[in-house]
């Protein structure tokens, strides 16, 4: 299958079995804005709990928090990000795309480039050389294009009761005012009550620091986790959710002693890629790019992203940076308050004495949730050749999902509608539920059907209620990847649906 039809085909299954729906689609639609379904929240959070129970429940060294979408402004000044959070954006003068310089294709500077006038996939072409930006429209392949603007990507509302353009209007009301002038008074009123929605759960944890320390006794090495939504202007959405305006991530920041960092960060890009990898069936789509030099901030030692092969190719998935003590002591700066970490059993480094206070350093793995539901998605979808019942050659569609995070842990068919069998699969389903595991009591069409259904939403165990299980108290599971039956005892579904999932049996 071909890479755009691929993503295509995980779009439609997503939207028709109830993953993923377009954002407002009776309204045409909202770009970049993706809502999801009774199967998709599922999904994904049990992706969020799974990351959870790795990076929080397992472990001593890490705990959790949540903050607020909204923080104070000063925050945003001191990490940067209102700065200097933006994207290069360009437009091309021939198709009007519009794209981030740093996304658009690379190309010679000098080199001839040959493209359709207006974008059009044939017709009248036109000759051009690549200018000094050394990059291409990606949509239409033209050197024609604008300058780069620097585009902030932080969305920006504002807070409080007053409406800070009605003092603008009455400021400017009547006046014949330059645009610079106008610029400095639209700002100077905007930005009495400005407030941003966050473009990273990040910086939630590093302006708690103190609190969590002093609120815990958590010591050096150690991490604070958090989960939630995260909102980006981005120029250009694209490819399902893996870019949208709105986002979930799931990020810790892990405080190291100075010197250590290097190890930490070795530790925490062997950690995160061998989760994803333990949720996946194909280990090889998943690897470590370490970043050139060049490559990386400013105020980073180090950055590996952790790259899926999606149908498009290879792309980021989460990012692992050690961050040095940057972002604590620009807190410290900008808040006046000390944000550093005392150990009394270390001597200061540079004095000799008993007892060191330093700012401690940062290795920072960040993942991107919504990005990781539709890498799972991609990871778990197969088509398999085979023949029905009638000798027809038979596509089987299986979502291959880790029983971990498959929305439907298990499906229990009556055969028939009748002779006590609709009861009989409504008890086990009780006892299914009882025991906290998603299950799904399923009457309608052939069984065959009803199979195919559920291999398609990932449901890992099918399980049959026949005519004999009246008798013998005996019922068929089916395990969704090898397709294999066997009979067990009804008693017995609760306690082996519940090993498997887990990996125990
Ligand atoms: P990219 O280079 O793809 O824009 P980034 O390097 O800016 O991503 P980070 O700031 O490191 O991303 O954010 C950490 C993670 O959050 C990313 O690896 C990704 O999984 C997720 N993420 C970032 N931006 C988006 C977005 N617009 N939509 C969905 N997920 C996102």
């Amino acid at each position: 299958m071909a890479d755009h039809d691929r993503l295509a085909t995980i779009a439609s299954l997503a939207k028709r079995r109830g993953f993923i729906y377009q954002s407002s689609e009776i309204y045409g639609g909202l770009r970049s804005a993706y809502d999801y379904g009774p199967l998709g929240v599922e999904l994904k959070r049990n992706i969020a709990q799974e990351w959870w129970r790795e990076m929080v429940l397992k472990r001593e060294d890490v705990v959790g928090i949540d903050s607020s979408i909204m923080m104070h402004p000063g925050v945003w000044r001191a990490s940067g990000h209102a700065a200097g959070f933006s994207d290069p954006l360009v437009d091309c003068h021939n198709c009007k795309e519009r794209f981030r310089a740093d996304k658009a294709p690379r190309a010679t500077p000098g080199d001839p480039v040959a493209f359709h006038v207006g974008g059009k996939s044939q017709g009248l072409k036109k000759a051009g050389v690549v200018g000094p930006c050394g990059y291409v429209c990606p949509v239409c392949g033209s050197c024609e294009l604008s300058d780069e603007r620097q585009f902030n990507m932080m969305f920006r509302t504002s807070i409080g009761p007053v409406d800070p353009m009605e003092g603008f209007i009455q400021e400017v009301a009547g006046k014949e005012l330059e645009k610079a002038q106008l610029r400095e008074l639209y700002d100077r009123y905007l930005n009495e009550s400005v407030i941003y929605l966050r473009p990273e759960t990040a910086q939630g944890m590093f302006v708690q620091f103190l609190n969590v320390l002093q609120s815990t006794s958590m010591k050096v090495p150690f991490g604070i986790a958090q989960q939630g939504k995260s909102f980006r202007n981005e120029i250009k959405s694209e490819k399902l959710v893996f870019r949208t305006c709105e986002f979930e991530q799931m990020e810790m920041e892990f405080f190291v002693e100075p010197g250590t960092q290097q190890e930490w960060h070795r530790y925490w890009v062997d950690e995160r890629l061998s989760w994803w990898r333990s949720l996946a069936n194909i280990g090889e789509n998943f690897r470590a790019r370490v970043y050139e030099k060049d490559e990386l901030a400013h105020y980073a030692d180090a950055c590996v992203d952790i790259e899926y092969q999606y149908p498009w190719g290879w792309d980021e998935l989460e990012g692992v940076a050690s961050r040095t003590d940057y972002d604590l002591s620009r807190h410290a700066e900008h808040s006046g308050v000390k944000l550093t970490y005392f150990d009394q059993q270390k001597n200061d480094p540079s004095t000799g004495k008993a007892g060191w206070r330093y700012t401690p350093y940062v290795i920072e793995p960040a993942a991107g949730l919504t990005r990781g539901v539709l890498c799972l998605l991609s990871d778990a979808y197969s088509e398999e050749e085979g023949v029905d019942a009638d000798g027809e050659k038979k596509t089987r569609v299986v979502l291959k999902l880790h029983p971990r995070i498959a929305p439907i842990k298990a499906a229990v068919f009556p055969l028939v509608k009748k002779d006590g069998q609709p009861e009989a699969a409504r008890r086990i389903v009780d006892a299914l539920f009882k025991a906290g595991i998603n299950a799904k009591c399923d009457e309608q069409q052939s069984i065959g059907k009803r199979y195919a259904k559920h291999d398609e939403v990932g449901t890992p165990f099918c399980i049959t209620v026949d005519h004999e299980t009246l008798s013998d108290g005996m019922v068929t599971i089916r395990d969704r990847d090898t397709t294999r039956q066997e009979r067990i005892s009804a008693d017995a579904v609760v306690d082996i649906v519940r090993k498997r999932v887990e990996g125990r049996l």
